[in-house]
């Protein structure tokens, strides 16, 4: 079975899908994304996706070329056209195709609009979260805008293969005050001390996550104490327990940083029992 993509109100074959090459997000890397879970065949929180994207789209002046029904119907025909039971879908929105000029192209000039779908494996997933990740720390070089949610992501991925070739997963950036903001695709967490979970505010310096408001949910829920404050890299390495939280990972243990091990070196009950009951808590969307 051949995977299935959306390009412009147009379904078709994965490999044959393309978008011209004066595409603005090619060229600017003008564009936004979302990436949501599937989990049993449901998109997982949706609903706050979506209102972040639009969200992004307000924050950069870009117009949503679909509305929220129609984008909820393309995500779901992709879910079943790819048979996905777990994985993600990831939509894209750019500022459309025009001669390359950094200003805006004239009004008027359709935004592109792209998703896809992939398989993920729950199973390799599950195991990831026993063994636990290793994390490496480096410098916050993103613009002052990590808040928006945009394809331009190059400190990200340069973050992201630097802990790749030290052995590790996640990169957790950090601020010029020392202060640890956000993994390069990931929120970070500890647990402090005294069992507090501890987390950056959702201010203009990290992506505020769907996952992450999710868990400060369930974490309410379960009366844990929560405090959403910048937590130094000195503070996560004498914390009980350190975990990342996103879409594509949901809750993963952090078992050593920059080599350190984090509490006992093995993933954190707090972590763990966060991420068993995730599903009981975000809802899958109507
Ligand atoms: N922070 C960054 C930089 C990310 O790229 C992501 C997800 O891709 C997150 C945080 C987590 O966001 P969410 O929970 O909405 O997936």
């Amino acid at each position: 079975m051949s995977r299935i993509a959306y390009v412009n109100g147009r379904y078709i074959r994965h490999a044959d899908a393309g978008v011209s090459i004066d595409d603005r997000a090619f060229l600017f890397a003008d564009g936004i994304y979302e990436v949501i879970e599937v989990f049993g065949g449901e998109l997982i929180d949706e609903t706050g996706h979506l209102a972040r994207l639009e969200r992004s789209a307000r924050e950069l002046r870009l117009n949503l070329p679909a509305g929220e029904g129609a984008l909820r119907l393309i995500l779901r025909e992709l879910v079943a056209r790819n048979r996905v039971t777990d994985g993600h879908v990831y939509l894209q929105v750019t500022r459309g195709a025009a001669r390359r000029d950094h200003v805006f192209p004239r009004a008027g000039t359709p935004a592109t609009l792209v998703a896809f779908a992939h398989r993920g494996d729950r199973a390799a997933a599950e195991a990831k979260a026993q063994a636990g990740i290793k994390v490496i720390s480096m410098p916050d070089i993103r613009w002052k805008r990590p808040d928006i949610k945009t394809t331009s992501l190059l400190p990200n991925v340069l973050a992201k293969q630097q802990a790749r070739e030290a052995g590790a997963y996640e990169a957790w950036l950090i601020d010029s005050k020392g202060y640890v903001t956000e993994g390069a695709s990931s929120n970070a967490w500890i647990v402090d001390e005294e069992g507090a979970l501890v987390t950056h505010p959702a201010d203009s310096a990290i992506l505020s996550g769907i996952t992450r408001a999710r868990l400060l949910q369930i974490a309410a829920a379960k009366g844990l104490r929560v405090i959403e404050r910048a937590f130094t890299l000195d503070e996560a390495f004498a914390a009980r327990e350190a975990f990342i939280s996103g879409a594509t990972t949901l809750v993963m243990p952090v078992v050593a940083l920059d080599g350190r091990k984090i509490g006992s070196g093995a993933p954190g009950s707090v972590a763990l029992g966060l991420r068993a009951v995730f599903h009981d808590f975000a809802p899958a969307s109507p």
